[in-house]
């Protein structure tokens, strides 16, 4: 799968090329269904209303919760497709395509920053898939930033993962927004479709693993958030998977000591899901 211009001669060209920047910020992003790529509503502002205020990033890459591997994969091809991974929505999703370039580049540096061995570039299967275009489409709505991906190995605990993004932070001095997205509540089994056009309905439990949540957040408490399996049954229920929760400590394992954090689109939906998103720095 790995072809030759993945060289360390490759690595020390976008090291030259690619000078330090301002640290950017980080983004960990509540996707919520796939149709908020084409609904107008308050999330969808609070995405593009946060991009304004970011600096324009070099290139992005996105934990999204819609790419599970063995192993820890990162998305290596020049042009990268549009992957329509759900069903039973209507053509006009279907028919959306978010053309943003890939980065080889970046892919490369990706893995040279974690791990090396550990992570594996994929130049050939994977593509933008919805948790990452839905979203990163409002904020950068010409497509004309590189966009990779990132996928979450689903054979290992939370904290690997954690230790896996701190490891992303240098990336974050290279100009690269890193975005996680998911999810931080979701039990699509529990949700309640007959209250989804009200937002702010949440079951009890949702509420209180929100709350729970959040104040671990605001407080730095990353370790009660990685430990997420002994915190009890309101955890338990609104993260029956992993999946969309992990991005999140894919996000809070860059904030640096005392760097300033701030809540949007903090809202439940439909009753078992949240779409409180973050921004670090
Ligand atoms: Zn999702």
């Amino acid at each position: 799968m790995e072809r030759n211009i993945y060289s360390l001669q490759a690595l020390e060209k976008i090291n030259r090329e690619w000078s330090a920047t301002e640290k950017m910020p980080a983004l960990f992003l509540g996707h919520g269904s796939p149709m908020n790529a084409i609904e107008e509503n308050e999330f969808v502002q609070g995405f593009r209303d946060t991009a304004t205020n970011l600096p324009r990033p070099r290139a992005i890459l996105v934990v999204s919760a819609h790419w599970e591997t063995r192993g820890t994969f990162v998305t290596a091809m020049e042009k990268p497709r549009t992957i329509h991974d759900f069903g039973g929505f209507p053509p006009e999703l279907y028919a959306v395509e978010y053309p943003a370039p890939g980065s080889p580049e970046l892919a490369l540096l990706t893995k040279s920053i974690v791990d090396s061995a550990a992570v594996q570039l994929d130049d050939q299967q994977w593509g933008l898939d919805h948790g990452a275009w839905s979203v990163v489409k409002h904020l950068y709505p010409k497509a004309d930033v590189p966009v990779i991906q990132m996928s979450i190995d689903y054979s290992q605990p939370a904290q690997y993962h954690y230790t896996l993004a701190k490891a992303l932070n240098a990336l974050r001095y290279k100009g690269i927004l890193v975005v996680g997205s998911g999810n931080m509540v979701h039990n699509l089994r529990a949700l309640a479709w007959q209250h989804l056009d009200e937002p702010g309905f949440a079951y009890d439990w949702a509420l209180e693993a929100s709350e729970k949540m959040k104040k671990a957040i605001v407080n730095g408490d990353h370790q009660t958030l990685i430990d997420f399996r002994a915190q009890g049954a309101a955890f338990d229920k609104a993260i029956p998977t992993p999946e969309h929760y992990l991005p999140l400590l894919y996000t809070l394992a860059l904030q640096e000591k005392n760097e300033a954090l701030r809540l949007f689109n903090d809202k439940p939906l439909g009753g078992s899901l949240t779409m409180t998103s973050l921004q670090i720095g």
